[in-house]
């Protein structure tokens, strides 16, 4: 079957799925503080609906899944879909992206259902800073849940951290030793425009570069490394004496949109074709609604094919999509 080629060229491989909106914290770049409104649970994907999309995805080129939401370890059972996606032949691999507060407890069944690659966010090694981020208690619980991740056997266990100017300088040293000290790789991303109270400025985004700088001046030389996965958007950079790896997501200073290879499923069954689509299709209907597959397949390529060129974050044209990431799936 014809791949995933949008108009620009792009094939699309790497599927991202939002198990849940709801989540367990309430980090200020992503869900408002107070009353969100969070999807009525029937209007959620099953894991067999989930399951059968992906199986339809195979064929046309999907081989690489992420789960995400919200948190997605608040979603009941989530090792039983991890399995049930990583069994299908033709997946390739499957990951994870958690805040890392209910993973003490879920580290071991995650890893035993076939998950290996995870993601744990954490913006602060300081427990008062992650309060001020997250608007909720639960530190320990995330550096927990780190450790018990690399006991269960991921690794690496890779570190996201969303850069902010004002927040995150002061975090940059320790994060440089910790990847040092733990091996988990940080990855720092820039924030993005995806906030739920729409208070994002250009102006608040601490950018890759300054990262770099800092820390080659403040611990040891960053030197990018040889080989990098040219359709990853993390450039990986080791420091010089070879201990202690870091990622950088250049969202907003250096665009990857023209490498793009992901879309996007959210937990209600919209299927979106970037991070700042203003456009959905919706594909909870057609599996409700008991569609042939090639009617799925064809509003997937319908999805495709209608990409836009890249993000516009960095002119006066951006819109920021109504919803907030924890609604989209990061
Ligand atoms: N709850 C899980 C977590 O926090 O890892 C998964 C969902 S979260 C939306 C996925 C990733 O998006 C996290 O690493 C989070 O830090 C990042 N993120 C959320 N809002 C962001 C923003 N406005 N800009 C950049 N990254 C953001
Ligand atoms: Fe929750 Fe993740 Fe959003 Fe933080 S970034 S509020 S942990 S969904």
């Amino acid at each position: 079957m014809q791949p995933l080629i949008d108009s620009f060229g792009r094939t699309h491989n790497n599927l991202r799925i939002s198990v849940t909106d709801r989540c367990n914290i309430r980090c200020f770049y992503c869900m408002p503080a107070e009353n969100v409104e969070f999807m009525p649970r029937a209007d959620l994907l099953s894991f067999e609906e989930i399951e059968r999309f992906v199986r339809l995805m195979v064929p046309l080129g999907v081989d690489k899944l992420r789960l995400t939401g919200g948190e997605p370890l608040v979603r009941r059972d989530l090792p039983v879909l991890v399995e049930k996606l990583a069994s299908i032949d033709g997946i390739r691999d499957v990951g994870l992206t958690t805040n890392g507060i209910l993973l003490a407890e879920q580290a071991e069944s995650l890893y035993g259902a076939g998950l290996r690659r995870l993601n744990v966010s954490l913006d602060a090694l300081d427990a008062d800073k992650f309060r001020e981020i997250t608007r909720r208690d639960g530190y320990e619980k995330v550096i927990a849940g780190i450790h018990a991740a690399q006991d269960a056997g991921f690794d690496p266990v890779k570190i996201n951290a969303v850069a902010i100017r004002g927040i995150t300088e002061s975090e940059l040293v320790g994060f440089g030793h910790f990847a040092r000290e733990t091996g988990c790789e940080v990855r720092f991303i820039e924030y993005m425009p995806l906030d739920a109270d729409a208070a994002w400025e250009r102006d608040k985004v601490l950018f890759a570069e300054e990262i770099i700088d800092t820390l080659s001046q403040e611990i040891r030389p960053l030197v990018p490394l040889a080989t990098q996965d040219s359709r990853a958007p993390a450039t990986a950079y080791e420091f010089d004496d070879g201990i202690g790896r870091i990622g950088l997501i250049a969202s907003v200073s250096r665009p990857f949109c023209m490498s793009c290879n992901r879309f996007r499923l959210t937990a209600d069954g919209k299927l979106r074709n970037c991070l700042f689509s203003l456009e959905e299709t919706d594909i909870k209907s057609l599996l409700r609604g008991h569609a042939p597959d090639g009617d799925i397949i064809q509003a997937v390529r319908g999805s495709i094919a209608a990409k836009k060129e890249g993000h516009e974050i960095n002119t006066a044209r951006f819109i920021q999509p109504a919803r907030p990431m924890h609604s989209i799936g990061g």
